[in-house]
């Protein structure tokens, strides 16, 4: 039964620079991203000593081993979005051939170890990082997206069944298309309107602003709640379940160092509370967050799985992959 303990479901987004290609250069972001590799080492091993499962939601991308075979997986019909500059077949060219010569674009080798590693979930972030609510691309696009992804996951022998969707931006009709494709879980984001400003692209750019000062004085202070979970309240509508996102694990901030105590103790809050009321508490990042100043940021992921451990060994809290936990609330529905 879902409501007989907590459980702690952790998603990645793995990306490299198909997340953000927009909005940064590899050059500006270029640690970062050159650690990746290393980071996602890091995290499977600890992951290990703590028998934690963690899901990687990955770009189609990464998937292949070079740009001929990205190429061979290509949707027909690629989104036109009226910002060009989300494109990301419009830059394919200026992408090297694979991951030997631009480690910034493919990923294949560290997607294999996660693989064979067999503890955790490989699930998508998409084919090719879409944006869902951008205006310019359709229902069919998306479905072109997603099935080309699952496609190019049979590759490495790997059956997509949950999904992260690019810069959380949500359009329910979507979901539908998902589900059809055998995806059974995505991750919604916190029920508070500070974490929902991205689904209205209307939004004027100053109350953008503001809201990200507010949601990242949200990660030391308690401004919003704990986020967490009661599996048997949010799933009884929809088809694809729903394991809303409780909190981004912000990377380590020189400049804040002094208040990451407080977001670490944030986290450990809402994960108490979370295994105390049989709850779901889902902790994300990216895995490029932690490429700068790595030691830290594992030090504090360290300090949550060692919370993690204490908390499975008194409440019974339970680590899940997304879709093993998806699994667990379908078998409780029937
Ligand atoms: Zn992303």
């Amino acid at each position: 039964m879902i409501n007989d303990n907590g459980h702690f479901v952790i998603s990645l987004d793995y990306e490299l620079h198909w997340g953000f290609f927009d909005l940064k250069s590899v050059e500006e972001y270029q640690e970062n991203l050159e650690n990746t590799r290393k980071v996602i080492e890091r995290l499977l091993d600890l992951s290990d000593k703590y028998n934690v499962k963690l899901t990687f939601a990955t770009v189609g991308f990464l998937f292949a081993k070079n740009k001929d075979e990205l190429i061979e997986y290509m949707p027909e019909q690629t989104p036109d979005y009226a910002k060009t500059e989300l494109d990301p077949y419009a830059i394919l060219e200026d992408v090297g051939y694979n991951e030997k010569d631009d480690p910034y674009h493919f990923g294949h080798s560290i997607l294999k170890r996660i693989i064979e590693n067999n503890n955790h979930e490989v699930g998508t972030h998409t084919f090719s990082h879409y944006y869902c609510t951008e205006s310019g691309q359709n229902k069919n696009h998306f479905k072109e997206d997603i099935t080309a992804a699952l496609d190019i996951a049979e590759n490495l022998n790997t059956n997509i069944e949950s999904i992260v969707f690019p810069r959380n931006m949500f359009n329910p009709e979507y979901l539908d298309v998902c589900y059809k494709l055998g995806i059974k879980s995505y991750r919604g984001t916190e029920d508070s309107f500070l974490y929902q400003l991205e689904n209205s692209p209307e939004s004027p750019y100053y109350s953008w602003q503001i809201f990200r000062v507010l949601r990242m004085l949200d990660s030391y202070l308690n401004l919003t709640g704990k986020h967490t979970y009661d599996l048997k309240k949010i799933n009884n509508k929809d088809k694809i379940i729903n394991l809303p996102q409780s909190r981004f694990l912000r990377p380590y901030n020189k400049n804040l160092k002094l208040l990451e105590p407080f977001k670490i103790r944030r986290i450990k809050k809402a994960m108490q509370h979370a295994a105390k009321h049989n709850e779901l508490f889902h902790l994300w990042w990216h895995p490029h967050n932690f490429g700068m100043h790595m030691n830290k940021n594992f030090e504090n992921l360290e300090d949550i799985f060692k919370e993690y451990k204490r908390l499975n060994e008194k409440h019974q809290f339970k680590s899940e992959t997304m879709t093993s936990m998806a699994n667990k609330v379908i078998a409780s529905l029937i």
